[in-house]
């Protein structure tokens, strides 16, 4: 055994003169001598240096101890092989699969979740290479839920030794085999290694011809408590005593706002720095948290123009072009969710062309009110076709719609063609496979379709992520496929298989860019021991930095107390360690900060910011100048045009990118300002042409709905959206009926029941013929829900409270009926059903719109059922099945127009005498007709009625010419091009399928001084 030698030294100090005997070791014994030193990062600087001063590096030879111990297996393990920590979790995975019954508090529902396997993970990892004796170290702390962890440990272990496999953990466990030579030994800056690391180091030491081991160490034993002496030293140089360690260079300590404000504050000052001559690679910044950071650097770097590199890269699962490529497993996996199957179509990456565009798959399935499932697709779109074309064969259906309807057809037809296509490629990834065929599967679908279809256009960055985001996705496909054939051959279903792949996915990187002219963005751990000249140390808050979390995965705190792993004092110590050898690491420059907030929370700056003593002054944020920001430099110009400075807004952005946001910030701060009276409200008065076209459409000849009406006295944006902008709103996928589709049921039910037993000769419900009646309406219900084609569990409740079972009671219909028999005794009785005018071909109902004018409206429209008493006058009823009905004070505001409307039409078409508009609720709760208004002259007509007194009106026709003089208005508004937004303060009500486009503000006139 060699003496071996044991130096002591701050973080950082006597690097270069460790490297310089290594050097020299390495030209004597170039496939021997070793350099292990704790990060990769700084391995891979070290070899760099090396190999630019011409000193030429065999291999590995400047490694971790991790490579150190992966370097030996391979020359001693014959067969065996090491594992990765992505193929370690998919063994852990599969035990939990396979040994599932054994399981149940790990494994819930026979599918172990990916949050899981990965805190097994880690606590495998803590377990092995801290030497723990699990679950017997917890004594009398064992339980159920340890002697499951316990048997996965165990069984995990088995498996890696039974197929010589290691794994980053149990690799360093591996003894030193006699065949392995070792050469002279150089250890430099490990920090209080764990046991099975001293186990290595203590082995290497053994067997090394020449062994010198540099130890971080100061005096300060809040930072140093391990001085090396367990290493058992021949030779001791702590270089006298050691030095205390000191921060070279000026430092800076700076509060700033948020941590996008942190980011881009870093950003401009590197922006200065290169702009003052610093080359890239002389400045780093470290994150405690890197992975959470890249989300701030990814945007805004890139925005400042930053050239960067980052060992971790971005996580592969947020690449949409790899989530595009697990949607392919996904679609069959889940079932073909709509939402699957559509984002799966309108991904660029998996559709180029040869499938029908998502866009047009969203709008019809929602009309098809699929949800998922693969037969219900063509079950669904066959439904809506069949519904479309029964409608085109309706007489009353109009030109318009039926031409609609048509092209619906057409584009539906190709859907389903497309669809069908696209489900059988899909077929061979269904069912349960091994992971190899699924594999197989996949890998074959990929070549057929030639996915993922690149892009052949875009920025050079940008086509570089993609190319490397498909290379790192396609290796952790291969990951996968080796790691399955090394497990024992099972069959896995389609989301077992998406979830073993997500998992591998989940644990990738996109895969650093190792570019060395760039900022280096790193974690703090890695700038231990590094030379960065100008370092920026960003993110230091609390929970951060230090990140005091002791408790084990899936142990409770007791547990890891009596684990004895490391106590809260061992994780503090460790990470001020961390933080003291990333300060200095700094050369000339270092500059600390903090965000004062967290998104909506206030953070805590982290205590080590205090401990670096007085060396610098804390900076509290100020107002900050980021000119380097392109998107910032586009607000900051923004700002100077809304203000009319528009030549210093020129010195930002070109003069035409001026002109746009000038036309564009008008919109905004003045049309969009006060009382609505621009185009940008929908107001068109002010443009002849428009008017001219609104006067041709909407006036002389046009057949107007009481419908259309109304939704202009509500809103007459919502008119302008849907009437002659022609939008309508997308559908909703519900796979419940909708409030739409129960009125319309609820009125076919009722208009056939009457129209049948009319027609048969049927006279008044009497008790005689209630029972007959019963039947007949039950009849006509059951035929009618056989239509709807819904399949849901709230459709099959609805049908009961509909028909009526004997857990429900007495279903809708018979109590439409015993309420009909209830109000056989009134005068009123029921005349028509349906009663229509100016549809398909019928004549429009032409109402005079003031008495002695020239002024007409024509009508059309669908009148549920008039009652008409011997003595010549009518009720016009209208069924609902929704909980809000209009009332007469809407009725006198105008906004309420179809009984009125109707009232005035039918007795122009028919000269009977209108008396009264009422409303029949047909709900499960509630089966009632009330009158909206009556003549307060007929009362005995509505004796049977629950008519209030409130609601009899002495004189209906003035109250009809009321509504028709509102309905003047409404027309010039029309035919004037005037559809502002609705004028009511207040919410807008919650059916308007606008709501997600329309920017209506309810305060938006209120003026500087609260008036309105
Ligand atoms: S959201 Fe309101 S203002 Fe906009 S269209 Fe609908 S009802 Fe009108």
């Amino acid at each position: 055994m060699c003496p071996a030698v044991l130096y002591r030294r701050p973080p950082g100090e006597g690097l270069t003169e460790f490297i310089s005997a290594f050097r020299k070791a390495a030209a004597l014994d170039p496939l021997g001598a070793v350099l292990i030193v704790p990060t990769s990062r700084l391995a891979d600087d070290i070899a760099h240096r090396l190999t630019s001063e011409g000193t030429p590096i065999v291999g590995d030879a400047v490694t971790t101890l991790a490579g150190f111990a992966r370097r030996i297996f391979e020359d001693d393990a014959g067969d065996g092989s090491a594992i990765t920590g992505a193929q370690s979790r998919i063994i852990i995975a599969d035990i939990l699969a396979a040994r599932a019954r054994d399981l149940p508090l790990l494994v819930r529902g026979g599918m172990p979740g990916s949050g899981v396997v990965n805190e097994l993970a880690t606590l495998f990892e803590i377990l092995i290479t801290r030497k723990v004796d699990y679950p017997a170290a917890l004594g009398d702390l064992q339980s159920a839920k340890s002697a499951e962890i316990g048997l996965v440990f165990d069984t995990y272990l088995r498996f890696l030794d039974e197929h010589a496999l290691v794994d980053e953990n149990t690799l360093l466990a591996r003894q030193l085999a006699g065949r392995s030579r070792i050469g002279p030994v150089f250890i430099y800056g490990l920090y209080e290694p764990v046991p099975l690391e001293r186990d290595l180091i203590l082995a290497i030491r053994e067997r090394a011809p020449e062994f010198h081991y540099v130890i971080p160490w100061t005096e300060n034993t809040a930072v140093f408590t391990d001085d090396g002496s367990w290493i058992r030293p021949d030779v001791v140089d702590d270089g006298g005593k050691p030095p205390a360690a000191e921060i070279q260079g000026a430092i800076r300590i700076t509060a700033r706002g948020d941590r996008v404000d942190e980011v881009r504050a870093v950003a401009q000052e590197i922006r200065d720095l290169v702009a003052g001559g610093v080359p890239p690679c002389d400045i780093a910044v470290a994150f405690p948290d890197l992975p959470e950071a890249m989300v701030y650097v990814e945007e805004v770097f890139p925005d400042f123009g930053i050239p960067y590199a980052s060992s971790r890269g971005t996580a592969l699962i947020r690449s949409p072009h790899v989530r595009a490529l697990l949607l392919i497993i996904a679609a069959p996996a889940h079932g073909y969710r709509r939402e699957d199957i559509v984002a799966l179509l309108n991904s660029p990456y998996i559709n180029d062309g040869r499938f029908p565009a998502g866009a047009i798959v969203d709008v019809l399935s929602r009309e098809a009110r699929i949800t998922g499932g693969r037969d219900s697709w063509d079950r669904g779109f066959a439904a809506l076709a069949g519904r479309l074309e029964a409608e085109i064969a309706l007489s009353e259906t109009p030109e318009g719609a039926r031409r609609s309807h048509k092209g619906t057809l057409a584009a539906l037809a190709g859907v389903r063609e497309g669809l069908e296509v696209l489900f059988s490629d899909l077929l061979p990834l269904e069912g349960a496979e091994t992971v190899a065929g699924h594999i197989a599967a996949y890998r074959s679908l990929l070549d057929r379709w030639g996915c993922p279809v690149m892009p052949d256009s875009g920025g050079p960055d940008l086509l570089l992520r993609e190319a490397r985001d498909r290379a790192a996705f396609f290796r952790a496909l291969d990951t996968l496929e080796e790691t399955a054939r090394i497990l024992p051959e099972r069959v896995v279903t389609p989301a077992g298989f998406l979830s073993l792949l997500s998992l591998i996915v989940a644990g990738t990187g996109s895969g650093g860019r190792r570019t060395r002219n760039a900022v280096q963005v790193i974690g703090v751990r890695e700038a231990a021991h590094l030379t960065i000249p100008h370092l920026f140390i960003a993110g230091l808050v609390e929970g951060a930095m230090p990140r005091l979390t002791t408790r084990l995965p899936l142990s409770t705190d007791l547990e890891t107390w009596r684990l004895g792993t490391r106590s809260r004092a061992d994780i503090l110590r460790e990470e001020r360690y961390h933080f003291t050898a990333a300060l200095l690491a700094a050369r000339e420059r270092l500059c600390l900060s903090f965000p004062v907030m967290d998104g909506e929370a206030p953070t805590t700056r982290s205590g080590f910011i205090d401990e670096v003593g007085d060396a610098a002054a804390l900076e509290t944020p100020g107002a900050e100048s980021f000119g380097a920001s392109r998107l910032l430099a586009a607000a900051e110009a923004g700002a100077l045009i809304a203000s009319g400075r528009f030549d210093e807004a020129a010195a930002i952005i070109p003069p035409p990118a001026v002109r746009e946001a000038a036309l564009r910030l008008n919109i905004e701060n003045y049309h969009r300002r006060g009382p609505c009276n621009s185009p940008y409200d929908g107001v068109l008065s002010y443009d002849p042409s428009a008017v001219a076209a609104l006067t041709r459409r909407f006036g002389d000849g046009a057949v107007y709905s009481p419908t259309m009406l109304e939704t202009y006295a509500d809103c007459p944006f919502r008119f302008y959206l849907g009437g002659v902008l022609t939008l309508e709103p997308l559908a909703s996928p519900d796979p419940d009926l909708t409030a739409r589709e129960r009125g319309s049921l609820i009125h076919r039910i009722a208009h056939r029941f009457y129209s049948g037993w009319t027609q048969d000769g049927h006279g008044p419900l009497t008790a005689e013929n209630h029972p007959e009646a019963l039947r007949w309406i039950l009849k006509i219900g059951r035929e009618e829900v056989e239509y709807v084609g819904l399949r849901s569990a709230a459709w099959t409740v609805e049908k009961e409270f509909l028909l009526g079972s004997p857990l429900a009671g007495p279903g809708l219909l018979e109590r439409f009926i015993e309420n009909e028999l209830r109000l056989a005794t009134s005068p009123l009785a029921p005349w028509a059903f349906e009663f229509s005018f100016g549809l398909s071909g019928e004549d429009a109902a032409l109402i005079r719109l003031h008495e002695g004018s020239e002024e007409t409206i024509l009508l059309r429209g669908r009148i549920d059922r008039i009652d008409v008493a011997p003595d010549g006058v009518f009720m016009i009823t209208d069924y609902k099945t929704g909980r809000t009905h209009r009332g007469l004070a809407d009725v006198i505001a105008g906004k309420a127009l179809q009984l009125p409307l109707y009232i005035r039409a039918v007795e122009t078409l028919t000269g009977l005498t209108g008396a009264a508009g009422a409303y029949y609720t047909l709900r499960r709760d509630e089966i009632q007709i009330r009158p909206v208004f009556w003549d307060a002259r007929r009362k005995a007509h509505f004796a049977v009625y629950p008519a209030t007194s409130k609601s009899g009106v002495e004189d209906i026709h003035a109250l009809i010419d009321a509504s028709l003089a509102r309905v003047r208005d409404y027309l010039r508004g029309i035919q004037g091009g005037r559809f502002h937004p609705r004028q009511d303060t207040g919410p807008c009500p919650a059916y308007c399928g606008f709501m997600t486009v329309c920017r209506f503000d309810a305060l938006r006139e209120e003026g500087e001084d609260g008036s309105h």
